[in-house]
This record gives C-alpha cells, sequence and structure tokens, in this order.
C-alpha cells in the first residue's frame, strides 16, 4: 500500500453508487461518478472533485460486493431491542441462559457447544460460568449460566435456581414468590404485567464489582460513602477491596503536603509561638478575642484574653518581662503569622531592643504557624466541651478559657513524649 491509500468517495469508476449514497448531483442525475465533463464539475456537498487523487486510488470494490451486511445490521439492532438484560423464569430450561458474558463472575469454556430452541434452531454457547441474583438478605447463586449471545431474552432455569439456593418457588396470577426451604419464608417477590415471570431488573452495570470499580464509577467517593451504598443496597458489589486510590490522593490534595519542621529548641523560651483566635461571641467580660503564647520546648501555654487585638503588644512585651524575671530566661525568638497585631511599630521596636528574633510564617501558609493553631483547636475543644457540659451559654468562653488553659497545662502531651508539667 503507498501512502496515498485512503478512502475516496470519487475513486469510484463504475456506473453503481455505492449503497445509501447520497452524493448524486442534481446536474447529473444518476451519474456516478460526476465527471467533471459530465454537466457541471462535480460540485459535491463535499466540495469540487479532487481529480488529482483518482489517479492513485485503489482498484474499486466490485459493485456487486456489499461494503457492510445491510441485513445483519438491521437484525442485530433488532436484536438488541428485544434482548433484556433481566431474567425470565423458565420451568423449561434445563440451564440457566443469558446473551452476556459480562455478567459472569467466573468462566470457562462450555462443554456444552449450543442449545436447542423451541424452533429447533441450534444457538451457539460461547462460554459458561457462575454468576449471582441480588436478593434481600444475601445474592442468590447461579451456577452454570451458559452465554448464548444471539438469545433474546436470558433465561433462569426453575430447576437449577431451586437446587442450587435451596429454595421453592410459588408462581401465581401476579408474579412470582421465592420461598426459603425450611423457614417458608418469601425471600424474593416479583410481580410483573408482561405476561411472563420475570426477576426484577438488576442494571447489568450493577453486578460483578468491586468496591474499587465504583469509586472509580461514581467519581471518587469517601470510603463511607460506599459503605452507605453498599448498606442500602444501592450498589451491589462481589469484591470488598478498597485498595489506596492514587488518583484521589493526587486529585484531592489542594497543596503538597509541608515537611515537617526540623527546628527543635534545646531551652524554655528559646521559641515561643503566638497566635490570636476570635471569637464570634463576647465573652461576658467584654473580651471578643485571645493571645495565645505557647512554649516551644516545654509545650507550656498562656492565654490571654483581649477586648481589642491592639492589646497584643502589650501582653507580649509584659510575658517577656514576666519570663526573664521569674526564670531568668531570655526569650529568643517569637513564631507569629503575618497578622497586624504582631507586625507593628511597638513590637518590631521592643524586638529589636530586646534582640527577640521575630519568625513570621509566609503569607496564607498558617500550617507553618501549626503549633500554635493546633494549641488553639485544643484549648477550644475543652471550652467548648466544659460548657456544654455545665450548661452554659457560650458568653462564658473566656472564663472555661481559663480552665481549659490550666488543664492543658497539666494534661499528658504527645509534644513532651506524655509527660505534663
Ligand atoms: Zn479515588
Amino acid at each position: 500500500m503507498g501512502p496515498w491509500f485512503c478512502y475516496n468517495p470519487w475513486a469510484f469508476q463504475g456506473s453503481v453508487p455505492p449503497p445509501g449514497s447520497s452524493w448524486q448531483q442534481g446536474n447529473s442525475p444518476g451519474g456516478w461518478p460526476p465527471h467533471g465533463d459530465q454537466g457541471g464539475r462535480g460540485q459535491g456537498i463535499m466540495g469540487a472533485s479532487p481529480q488529482a487523487h483518482t489517479v492513485f486510488a485503489p482498484p474499486p470494490p466490485a459493485p456487486s460486493t456489499p461494503l457492510w451486511d445491510q441485513a445483519g445490521l438491521i437484525a442485530a439492532l433488532n436484536q438488541m431491542a428485544l434482548q433484556n438484560s433481566g431474567w425470565v423464569m423458565d420451568s423449561g430450561a434445563t440451564s440457566h441462559m443469558h446473551n452476556s458474558d459480562g455478567i459472569l463472575i467466573s468462566r470457562q469454556l462450555s462443554s456444552i457447544p449450543s442449545i436447542t430452541v423451541g424452533s429447533g434452531h441450534h444457538l451457539p454457547v460461547s462460554c459458561s460460568g457462575s454468576s449471582t441474583l441480588p436478593g434481600h438478605a444475601s445474592p442468590f447463586s447461579l451456577r452454570n449460566v451458559l452465554v448464548v449471545p444471539s438469545l433474546v431474552r436470558n433465561l433462569l432455569s426453575v430447576r437449577q435456581f431451586t437446587r442450587d439456593n435451596n429454595c421453592t418457588i410459588e408462581f401465581d396470577a401476579f408474579g412470582f414468590s421465592v420461598k426459603d426451604l425450611q423457614t417458608r419464608r418469601v425471600i424474593l417477590r416479583s410481580n410483573s404485567s408482561d405476561g411472563l415471570y420475570t426477576v426484577p431488573a438488576t442494571p447489568q452495570a450493577n453486578l460483578v464489582t468491586s468496591t474499587d470499580l465504583w469509586h472509580h464509577r461514581l467519581g471518587h467517593p469517601g470510603a463511607a460513602a460506599l459503605h452507605l451504598l453498599r448498606h442500602n443496597n444501592s450498589i451491589s458489589c462481589n469484591k470488598s477491596a478498597h485498595t489506596l486510590c492514587h488518583s484521589c490522593q493526587l486529585g484531592k490534595h489542594v497543596r503538597l503536603p509541608f515537611g515537617n519542621s526540623s527546628s527543635v529548641s534545646s531551652l524554655p523560651f528559646e521559641l515561643i509561638h503566638c497566635d490570636v483566635w476570635t471569637s464570634p461571641v463576647a465573652s461576658i467580660s467584654g473580651a471578643q478575642y485571645y493571645l495565645v503564647i505557647l512554649d516551644d520546648f516545654t509545650h507550656f501555654c498562656w492565654t490571654f484574653p483581649l477586648v481589642h487585638k491592639s492589646e497584643v503588644a502589650t501582653h507580649i512585651t509584659q510575658f517577656c518581662a514576666f519570663v526573664h524575671t521569674q526564670f531568668s530566661l531570655p526569650v529568643k525568638a517569637v513564631q507569629a503569622d503575618n497578622g497586624t497585631e504582631f507586625v507593628n511599630n511597638t513590637l518590631a521596636t521592643f524586638f529589636a531592643s530586646s534582640g527577640i528574633h521575630l519568625r513570621l510564617s509566609c503569607p496564607y501558609t498558617s500550617p507553618q504557624n501549626g503549633k500554635a493553631e493546633r494549641i488553639i483547636r485544643s484549648l477550644n475543644n475543652i471550652c467548648r466541651t466544659l460548657l456544654i457540659h455545665a450548661h452554659m451559654p457560650p458568653k462564658y468562653w473566656a472564663e472555661a478559657l481559663a480552665t481549659a488553659t490550666y488543664l492543658l497545662n497539666r494534661r499528658p502531651c504527645s509534644a513532651i513524649h506524655q509527660s505534663s508539667l
């Protein structure tokens, strides 16, 4: 084949256009192809005829050879409309028969090459295997399902079904009931109005699936959502193994993880973390914020309710003086975020005159101030719990905060190896 080999609608040299062709021209009725010297220059619906290509076109197919099996396609389309993924109970069938192998959990070559239908025709069996049918409590077992691709209706052998599932089937004018053989309890009920004993249709896509497949199909929901869907029988899984999803790990991370901080302090007050929390409710004493100061080495924390954020500078100045006098230790560095309560002239002057290094986290990068944020979360959890337990309104949060700080400083702390101060 040369590089010029391609499908060329103008390449037909015979007098018969291809079946279903709509390229006949108004100015050359019946003429095929629309040669340039026959009533117009072949201005077809796809534009001018590229005559040069016809030189290199491959030999045309014989006019008598159909390009595709039109009758076969129509028959296949008709069969598609008739084919149904649901099952029909059939007391005359010796085996379960289905037209798709997509329902099989396990498959093998069938020992039966074909089945005989009522008209006496033989339909080929492509393979066989086992499958399941969803039930209220547990799925029904379908063993030795013959896959017959040309089958119009999927047949469920009554004999085989009752034998494999230890049940009985009772038919009535409206449908049928599958009952447990021992307890006589109805384990499946199906009403149908189409004159056949059809089994409640289960979308074929619901069969032979794992939790992972459903996780992918449903747009990667969490394990809890999948568990709920399985629990209320909205989805059916044959395999429950849920593996870690690489796409989720990549797709659901809004940012790369922060590396663990390598800075380690060796003395109390070598580094203190500061942050301010804004309360949605003003305390009974009028406080709207609180400042938390956490010592990196001991994990001891101090809290100061504030009416205004501007009080932060005063509290930090006084705290450093307190530490210096009481412990004879200098505060060497202060870690804070970029809030104006920490970045202002008053504090800048104080830090400069005291030789304190102010370490600021990058803007919008709160994890760099993680220790202070974590201690605020712990304190708030204790405050909320104390108030709820004592049936106290939220406006007493500042009072609860004092208790929470006292308690947190005395609890075992994982950051200092489960010891407390
Ligand atoms: Zn996923």
